[in-house]
């Protein structure tokens, strides 16, 4: 009762004082607290290879558990959290955590970890990943870094000569949501990336929808060309999954082929039956 009367308080004065501007400084402060607060986890979502369905690693997917307002998502948190500058500390604690969950993982299963524009251009940001590495024992070669488009167009300068210290370091780097932003295929020639995600807009339907069809195999060639795996993101039907399988699309990740799901559950989930897979081998 007092939980819902306080959650009436809060949206009055979204609408009486400037929903934006009150709303947004309220969460930008909560935000910078969080951390120590505890209110954050990440969910692991499995990234599959699409020939034979092989589990080969998990993209890290932060959670803010707010404790008046419950489950706030990352694309509302996110975007508040770059703006004030809280997302360094933030993406920090998310590298450190998913290196620490991963390097606790039996199996050499890679780990995918987002990485803002702001994030990217803090100072010594390749440095601050070395640390993580050597604090948390994580094979550099098991971690791979997401990034969008908007992280790499602010400095291009800068950008490119982070992703490369991060490359030398052996880290992969992936292009995520790949089509949505303003100059992906030159962003794709400029910088070194590794692989390419391509953005689940594009994969909705791609089975039905002759358009969609055809966008999806010109990325899948342009991959190709380039000698870069692809990743189809939101695989959602098993529609959608054959259409990639026959095009040879090599990874997937969506609902149909892995919810994201908390470390716990991943330990009988994936790694488990990784372990219980080799077991059956050896015997
Ligand atoms: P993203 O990196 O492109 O992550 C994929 C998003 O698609 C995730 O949303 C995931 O839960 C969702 N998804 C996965 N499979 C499916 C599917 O089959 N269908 C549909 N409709 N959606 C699917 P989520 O977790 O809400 O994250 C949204 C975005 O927030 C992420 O997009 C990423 O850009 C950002 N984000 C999440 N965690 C972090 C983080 O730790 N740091 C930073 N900087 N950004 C993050
Ligand atoms: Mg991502
Ligand atoms: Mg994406
Ligand atoms: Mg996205």
């Amino acid at each position: 009762r007092a939980k819902s009367e306080g959650r009436d308080t809060f949206r009055f004065y979204e609408h009486a004082m400037g929903l934006e501007a009150r709303s947004r400084r309220i969460m930008e402060h909560e935000l910078r607290h969080a951390v120590a607060r505890n209110e954050f986890h990440l969910v692991y979502q499995p990234q599959k290879t699409l020939d034979s369905g092989e589990l080969i690693g998990y993209e890290a997917l932060l959670r803010w558990r707010h404790p008046e307002r419950g489950n706030v998502s990352p694309g509302t948190f996110i975007p508040v959290a770059e703006e004030s500058g809280a997302i360094v500390p933030i993406g920090e604690w998310v590298l450190k955590t998913a290196c620490q969950a991963a390097a606790g993982w039996k199996s050499n299963l890679m780990i995918a970890v987002n990485v803002s524009a702001v994030q990217l251009h803090s100072m010594n940001f390749a440095q601050t990943v070395h640390r993580i590495l050597l604090e948390t024992g994580l094979s550099p070669h098991r971690l791979e870094i997401e990034i969008t488009e908007t992280a790499l167009v602010r400095d291009m300068h800068r950008a490119l000569a982070t992703l490369r210290q991060l490359k030398t370091l052996g880290i992969r780097v992936a292009m995520d949501d790949f089509g949505t932003g303003y100059s992906s295929l030159s962003n794709l020639r400029a910088f070194p990336f590794d692989k390419i995600k391509i953005d689940g807009s594009f994969i909705r339907q791609v089975d039905t929808n002759e358009q969609a069809a055809t966008i999806v195999r010109a990325v899948l060639g342009i991959g190709r060309g380039l000698g870069l795996p692809v990743l189809a993101e939101g695989v959602e039907t098993s529609g959608e999954l054959s259409f990639l399988a026959k095009e040879l699309c090599q990874i997937g990740q969506g609902y149909y082929l892995g919810r994201p799901s908390p470390l716990d559950d991943l330990q009988e989930d994936g790694i488990q039956a990784e372990e219980k897979h080799s077991d059956a081998n050896a015997a």
